[in-house]
């Protein structure tokens, strides 16, 4: 394999774009023909999921909630794509408007929220059980296409277990380095148990990101950390998908969890992308939401970006602890072209959030509750207006993490085995 390349002279990371020309796959609509006519295309190919398994020709593409939208994202044969499928995850209706009768519980997270009009799109429901799988499939997909026989990422955990199930896929060995005693128990375990080689790092995410890109340039490893321009590509479904669930009727605000910041930037790129092509009529405004000790963009977003910063960082929610974001210009463009905001929440109101989201059954990683905390904080400071249409992304699943914020939140009791001791709980 010739050495790929993952950086621009100027040491910033990289963009991919589709040409206009090799947009146009099979029969699909030129832009030209308009957004009925893609808006038709997506439908029919989303339409034909349940059977996937049992059909032929691009049915696996159709099925997968990245691949649908392939122009979009990489247009390649289906013979060259590793795919479980993934997406097609949940949004839920969780706003005090629009959520119905038959669902009282999950409208305690709306009362929360202090809005109407509030979905949640639940990206912990993909393969692995994070959004991670989007830019997965693509980045293990191009490692495919250049011959890799071997592929690493530094990762918070969500990266490289989805790094690790893909990889096994596709018969790759895989290598992740992880800071030690940082990750949830969770992850860990997907990561050994899909066979990745687990390296911990004494350090934390950002030595373990330095470390892997000298190690895949000194081996010629392919290197799948969110620097890869193939992984935003995928990540880019999460709004073609949620925007295809709202019947490409574009919401005000879009919010979601800030580490790496490769999320926030693929989010942006999607939905400039879709208006571009008139799937929706405008953009909505992006919140990034970050943890008070780990808030390195919301420290630049406070000086108007004249800075770019770094910290150490600290926080319970160890999917976005990062104290220097690897996707820092993208996401600046992002929040600058859409007139989007950056917050930051604390430790406690990430866990009270994420209470709130358990306890309506829905159940999220501390990382995906601070888009509730989020949220919570922005209505109040009168910035998300109540009747404000809203979509947070909820990034990973509670299993991930099985351990933080739940002894708060429940606690457990230990009963004898007889009836007068459950009784005697219940009562
Ligand atoms: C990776 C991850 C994030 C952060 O996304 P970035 O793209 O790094 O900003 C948030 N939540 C979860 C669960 C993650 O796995």
């Amino acid at each position: 394999m010739s050495l790929p390349r993952y950086r621009c002279n100027c040491g910033g990371v990289l963009d991919a774009e589709v040409s206009s020309s090799s947009q146009q796959l099979d029969n699909t609509p030129d832009a030209a023909t308009g957004s009925a006519s893609w808006q038709r295309l997506f439908d029919e190919r989303a339409s034909r999921l349940a059977t996937w398994p049992s059909r032929r020709g691009n049915a696996l593409l159709d099925a997968s909630g990245v691949w649908r939208y392939r122009e979009l994202v990489l247009p390649l044969p289906e013979r060259f794509v590793v795919s479980r499928p993934e997406g097609n995850t949940g949004l839920y209706p969780v706003g005090t408007a629009n959520c119905g009768s038959d669902r009282p519980g999950h409208r305690q997270i709306g009362l929360y929220a202090g809005l109407e009009d509030f979905f949640l799109k639940h990206e912990g429901e993909n393969p692995t059980g994070s959004f991670k799988d989007r830019g997965m499939t693509v980045g293990i997909t191009m490692a495919n296409l250049l011959g890799a026989k071997a592929v690493a990422c530094a990762s918070t955990g969500n990266t490289s277990a989805s790094l690790a199930s893909y990889a096994a896929q596709a018969g790759m060995r895989s290598i992740v380095f992880l800071p030690a005693g940082s990750v949830a128990p969770g992850k860990l375990a997907q990561s050994l148990a899909y066979g990745a080689t687990t390296i911990q790092v004494r350090g934390d995410f950002d030595d373990a990101m330095r470390l892997v890109e000298q190690v895949c340039d000194e081996l010629s490893i392919y290197l799948l950390n969110s620097l890869n321009p193939f992984r935003i590509e995928g990540q880019k479904a999460i709004a073609f998908e949620l925007l295809q669930q709202l019947d490409w009727d574009a919401p005000d605000w879009l919010v979601l969890p800030a580490g790496n910041l490769g999320n926030t930037s693929a989010i942006g790129k999607a939905l400039q992308q879709a208006y571009r092509l008139s799937l929706i009529g405008r953009i909505p405004r992006i919140a990034s939401i970050q943890a008070a000790g780990a808030n390195p963009f919301y420290r630049s977003f406070m000086s108007s970006f004249a800075s770019r910063e770094v910290v150490e960082p600290h926080t319970v929610a160890s999917a976005i602890k990062i104290g220097n974001p690897v996707s820092y210009a993208r996401a600046r463009h992002v929040i600058e072209m859409s007139d989007g905001v950056v917050e930051e929440v604390s430790d406690e109101e990430i866990l009270a959030a994420k209470g709130v989201i358990d306890r309506a059954g829905i159940g999220c990683e501390p990382a995906s509750a601070a888009t509730l905390a989020g949220v919570h904080k922005l209505v109040a400071r009168g910035i998300i207006k109540g009747n404000d249409r809203v979509v947070g992304v909820l990034t990973g699943n509670l299993l991930k993490d099985s351990v933080t914020g739940i002894a708060q939140e429940i606690g457990s009791v230990v009963v004898e085995p007889h009836i007068d001791a459950v009784r005697a709980v219940l009562s």
